[in-house]
């Protein structure tokens, strides 16, 4: 357990993971972007997290690891959600792994059944292509897993819930976190925020939720940089917002919401400002 919750794992190899160690293996991942995992990495990281127990799986330092190994993490959990604790068949380690890997948009197509069927055709043509990275913004559907543990009703992680749907209800929210930009020029440069500029969608008719976090441009080599958010609080957000917009809570006087007003919130290099999707730009 411990060795899975230091990040370092992912830059510097699963040799003390696995019982079979490949020393040609770790000399290649000792060079790799530990954001760029190769499948061997994805499957010798999945093979961990097979050894945890239920509590440990769910109390993962989320915000540390790279984007393959949250939507890894985020399979599991809903494959045990799904299946109980039986270990996974082949073809469920199969679909883990592409999925970890972005090959395939979904854990198990076949599992959306309450999305509905639209949604279910969608899946289907997306499987098989790997879905294009998009560097401005991230989505949030690794959330769900924690989402659903919280809400006490019914609600959908629906990704293709669009921008430009009038219908649907929307919420900007800031977030503390951090950037860490991966380009070759910075490394790994790192920044705080206190503005990570999140948006939520809703569907009343589906209860559909979407959840979009938007990344910012480092200011050194004008890139965009991936938000690292701490899982809990973003949960906590979310949650309190569906329970508004589900009739299941009552407003409460907002706290930890207030942006500071002297803030140096980098307006420029925000993608949330450019697209009306993060609450600074929306006091002015
Ligand atoms: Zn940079
Ligand atoms: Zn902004």
């Amino acid at each position: 357990m411990s060795k899975i919750s230091d990040p370092t794992v992912f830059a510097t190899g699963y040799g003390n993971l696995e019982t079979n160690t490949d020393a040609s293996a770790s000399t290649s991942r000792s060079r790799m972007n530990p954001n760029q995992a190769s499948r061997r990495i994805i499957g010798s990281f999945y093979s961990a997290l097979l050894q945890l127990g239920k509590y440990d799986l769910n109390h993962l330092p989320m915000q540390d690891y790279p984007t393959w190994a949250r939507r890894v993490v985020h399979a599991e959990r809903k494959r045990r959600k799904d299946k109980g604790v039986e270990m996974p068949t082949r073809s469920e380690r199969r679909n883990i792994l592409d999925f970890g890997e972005g090959i395939i948009s979904q854990p198990n197509g076949d599992q959306q059944g309450s999305v509905g069927d639209d949604q279910q055709q969608l899946t289907k043509q997306k499987k098989g292509k790997a879905p294009k990275p998009t560097p401005e913004e991230f989505d949030g559907e690794y959330l769900h897993t924690y989402v659903i543990d919280e809400v006490t009703y019914d609600v959908v992680y629906d990704k293709t819930l669009s921008r430009t749907d009038g219908t649907l209800t929307k919420r900007n929210s800031n977030v503390w976190g951090h950037f860490v930009c991966k380009t070759e020029d910075c490394g790994e440069r790192k920044w705080d925020s206190s503005v990570i500029a999140t948006n939520l969608r809703f569907c009343r008719p589906r209860k559909a939720y979407k959840v979009t976090l938007h990344a910012q441009k480092c200011n050194q080599c004008e890139q965009y940089a991936e938000p690292i958010v701490e899982v809990t609080t973003l949960v906590k957000r979310v949650v309190y917002v569906l329970d508004l917009w589900m009739g299941f809570r009552a407003k409460e006087p907002r706290k930890d919401k207030e942006i500071k007003s002297d803030g140096p919130h980098d307006t420029e290099r925000c993608h949330g400002c450019e697209v009306n999707e993060c609450p600074y730009a929306e006091r002015e």
